[in-house]
């Protein structure tokens, strides 16, 4: 069974009409029965009328019959006793009184002598109560009801004695009453068909019934009617079924002639009660199916007009709420939005579905701004690393299954950007960043794809060639492009770019290793200078793997001390004294025995670990030197010349590093020179110099390394707090070979002698240069011809042998 609340709309109205209903239908029904009950009084009003008139009638009966009889009682024919006479006088008087059954004038010995209508043979009454109560009183006497024996009839007998002249009983004067007579005030009251009255004695004999007096006349009536009756008491109304079997509203009284007689005779009148009712019933039925069709109509106007008001609305609303459900956000319930319940559930709806949609929107609008970042550089709107990869995947799909295309992915970066960005700012690096892509679009055609990553990066991929050779024409021309200077924020920013580039065919299988041989073939530009471009071969693959290797061996030898410091010493030409070592790295590897620092400085340097590398040489040496100058007081006049890289050059606590070392390693700062080579100092002049003056002001010296192969200013050389100019070893390998190199280093000589420096040459192989150097003037040499780079150990014993000279 469904509960209350699960019924629909539809059934609750329905329910509330009816409910609604009740009281009305419960009023009609209970006016209804008060009608009902008015009619029944009424009914009861006009038998109990009749009844009570009909009691009056026969109170006066007797009245009547005294006179009568009195009067009959002096006529002379009674008084004689003359039959012919009397029955003369007695059948006109019954003419003129026909209430009565039968007048008689009766003999003293109970036989009648005359009757009021013929009658054959001998009637005895001498049995008969009147007769004896009129002989034994000598007055009126008054008979028990009864059927006359002579008319037949029910009746009421009355006697009086008749006296002769003489004054003596001669007989007896008899009237019958015949009670039908009373049916005559019942006719005359015109009651509805079917109603009936009945008369019966004390002892419930029916005396009288009408209509059909006849069939009902001398029955007993029926037992339990009857007591019912009698419980009545002297008058009184009831509902009962008349023998006839016809149910009625009755009228009861008892009636006497006497008011102290206690024999009576029990009067009943009755009206069907159908008919009684009829009218009124009539009335209740109608009122009752007008209220029911009333109720009905109402019902059926509620559904009706509810569902015009609201279970259309319903519907609607329904119908909106399950479209949302199913994911429709554009449903709405389309009603209107009035004060009502359902208009602001209706609005609260529509504004509930309107609040989803535009939040769908914005999160479909955000999640499309997403993918955007996702797969683009915000900087150049360009494709961004993720989805370059992506084209790259497909292109390498592609072509896996076509050998007449070819494609090409090439890596380019904008050399010196660094360089940009840190002296012009960020503004104006990005501003030359979206320039160079502008300039890269409109450079490739529509269907390569251009992406930026990771600064200044841009991945190209370049499709549909007809051959791989167009790919490097397309790089070369846009190599062109890029090196025309841009003009930005009042600059003109002159760049250039490098190349690395991945051709097809190839053996690739994922767009990330492409990409990184890219990487790999752009790495080996940079190596080699910058503007270029370079396509990708195994071997640099090869190269690039060995170099990773490195790194980490690098990094391991570092932690586990394999890296060792020689020292190469450095003689004064003229008197050929020890001057200094110079503090040269090697690498005591397990397997691979010493290995110089050629093969793994330039690495070191670009990986970051000459930065620890070069602390622990640093440290070594200044130890080491300490160490000899506290054993061996020929060592106290003695330097010791360590090489820093530009990274190393470049750090900002460089100078708080090697106070540090010198503090802890307790080395004279002047007995420490820094060699730094001519390319680091000169490529950022300006902030060498602060370093450079800051290192000075520590007391430590300074040698420009390599001095002759870059390009130096003069300007800057007088204002560098330098002590010492190194002549790179190239130029001293071919002093004698070549004059113009003779005459370069004689120059540097006099330029150093100028400046107030001292100089050293570096790579002295043969006695013949060491006499040139001689006489060009230069101070120190250092050179295999003098010196290998040599151990502690052996470097100590060379300190020893300069003590014994
Ligand atoms: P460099 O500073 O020019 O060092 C001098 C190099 O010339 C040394 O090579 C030395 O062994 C070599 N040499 C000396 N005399 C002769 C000679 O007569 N003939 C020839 N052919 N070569 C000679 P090395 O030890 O292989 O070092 C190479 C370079 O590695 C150094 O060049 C220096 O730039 C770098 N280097 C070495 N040790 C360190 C270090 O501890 N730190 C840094 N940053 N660089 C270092
Ligand atoms: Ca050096
Ligand atoms: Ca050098």
């Amino acid at each position: 069974m469904r509960s209350f609340f699960s019924w629909s709309i539809r059934t609750h109205l329905l329910l509330l009409v009816l409910a609604a209903a009740i009281p009305a239908l419960a009023l009609v029904w209970w006016s209804g029965q008060e009608l009902e009950r008015e009619a029944v009084d009424k009914a009861n009003q006009a038998t109990m009328h009749l009844a009570s008139s009909m009691a009056q009638d026969l109170e006066q009966v007797e009245e009547y019959a005294r006179v009568l009889l009195a009067t009959l009682a002096q006529a002379p024919t009674i008084r004689q006793m003359d039959a012919a006479g009397a029955r003369a006088l007695l059948v006109q008087l019954n003419r003129q009184n026909p209430a009565y059954a039968n007048l008689a004038l009766i003999a003293p010995n109970g036989h009648v002598l005359a009757l009021s209508f013929p009658h054959q043979g001998v009637v005895d009454v001498s049995g008969r109560k009147y007769f004896k109560d009129a002989l034994r009183t000598g007055g009126f006497s008054v008979g028990e009801y009864e059927i006359g024996l002579a008319s037949d009839r029910s009746v009421i007998h009355f006697a009086l004695p008749v006296f002769g002249t003489n004054g003596s009983l001669v007989g007896v004067l008899a009237a019958s009453y015949d009670l039908g007579a009373l049916a005559q005030s019942f006719n005359s009251a015109s009651l509805p068909e079917g109603s009936a009255m009945a008369l019966s004695d004390a002892r419930g004999v029916r005396l009288f019934r009408h209509p059909d007096s006849r069939r009902w006349l001398g029955r007993e009536e029926h037992k339990d009617m009857w007591l019912g009756l009698l419980n009545l008491g002297e008058e009184g109304m009831t509902v009962a079924q008349g023998a006839d079997g016809v149910k009625r509203l009755y009228a009861v009284k008892r009636l006497r002639i006497h008011k102290d007689d206690p024999s009576f005779l029990l009067l009943r009148v009755g009206i069907p009660e159908a008919k009684a009712l009829a009218g009124v019933r009539r009335v209740k039925a109608r009122n009752v199916a007008l209220m029911v069709g009333a109720t009905m109509l109402a019902a059926a106007l509620a559904v009706m007009l509810g569902n015009l008001f609201i279970m259309r609305r319903l519907d609607r609303l329904t119908a909106a709420a399950e479209r949302l459900g199913h994911g429709d956000l554009t449903a709405r319930s389309g009603l209107g939005h009035d004060q009502g319940e359902l208009g602001k559930l209706a609005e609260s709806f529509d504004n509930m579905a309107l609040a989803l949609d535009t939040r769908e929107a914005e999160r479909v609008e955000f999640e499309a701004k997403l993918r955007h970042q996702a797969m683009y550089d915000p900087l150049t709107g360009l494709a961004n690393r993720t989805l370059a990869l992506d084209r790259i995947q497909q292109a390498l799909t592609r072509c896996k299954r076509r050998d007449d295309v070819f494609y090409a992915v090439v890596i380019m970066d904008l050399d010196r950007f660094k360089v940009i960005n840190d002296s012009l700012g960020h503004s104006v690096g990005d501003q030359v960043l979206e320039a160079v892509a502008r300039r890269i679009v409109g450079t490739l055609r529509g269907l390569d794809t251009v992406a930026r990553f990771g600064g200044n990066e841009f991945i190209l991929l370049l499709e549909e060639l007809a051959t791989p050779g167009e790919a490097i024409r397309i790089v070369k021309r846009l190599r062109g492009v890029i090196m025309a200077p841009v003009p930005v924020a009042g600059h003109e920013v002159q760049t250039s770019a490098s190349f690395g580039i991945v051709l097809s065919p190839n053996t690739f299988e994922r767009a990330e290793d492409l990409l990184q041989s890219a990487a790999i073939a752009l790495h080996a530009v940079k190596q080699s200078g910058r503007g270029r471009f370079k396509v990708f071969t195994p071997r640099m693959l090869l190269h690039a793997v060995e170099r990773l290797t490195l790194e980490q061996e690098l990094r391991r030898a570092l932690e586990q001390g394999q890296f060792v410091v020689h020292y190469q010493p450095i003689w004064d030409l003229s008197s050929t004294r020890l001057v200094g070592f110079e503090a040269l790295v090697r690498w005591a590897h397990p397997e691979r025995g010493m290995v110089g620092p050629g093969s793994f400085i330039a690495l070191a340097e670009e990986t970051g670990i000459i930065l620890d590398l070069g602390r622990v040489v640093l440290t070594r040496a200044c130890a080491d030197l300490a160490e000899w100058r506290e054993r061996d007081p020929a060592a106290r006049k003695l330097f010791v010349a360590v090489n820093l890289s530009n990274k190393q050059f470049c750090q900002h606590t460089l100078v708080e590093q090697v106070s540090e070392i010198l503090r802890r390693t307790r080395l004279p700062a002047d007995r420490l020179k820094l060699e730094i080579t001519e390319s680091t100092i000169m490529v950022n002049a300006e902030s060498a110099l602060v370093m450079l003056k800051r290192l000075k002001a520590l007391g430590v010296q300074i040698s420009i390394d390599d001095f002759g192969t870059g390009y130096s200013s003069l300007s800057y050389l007088q204002r560098f707090p330098v002590d010492t100019l190194k002549v790179d070893r190239s130029f001293v390998g071919r002093l004698g070979l070549d004059p113009e190199n003779q005459e370069i280093v004689r120059a540097i000589v006099a330029l150093a002698h100028s400046l107030g420096l001292d100089v050293v040459a570096e790579g002295v192989e043969e006695s013949g240069q060491a006499a040139m150097l001689r006489a060009l003037g230069c101070e120190c040499v250092q050179g295999f011809y003098f010196s290998r780079p040599l151990d502690v150990d052996r470097a100590q014993e060379t300190i020893g042998a300069q003590r014994e000279q």
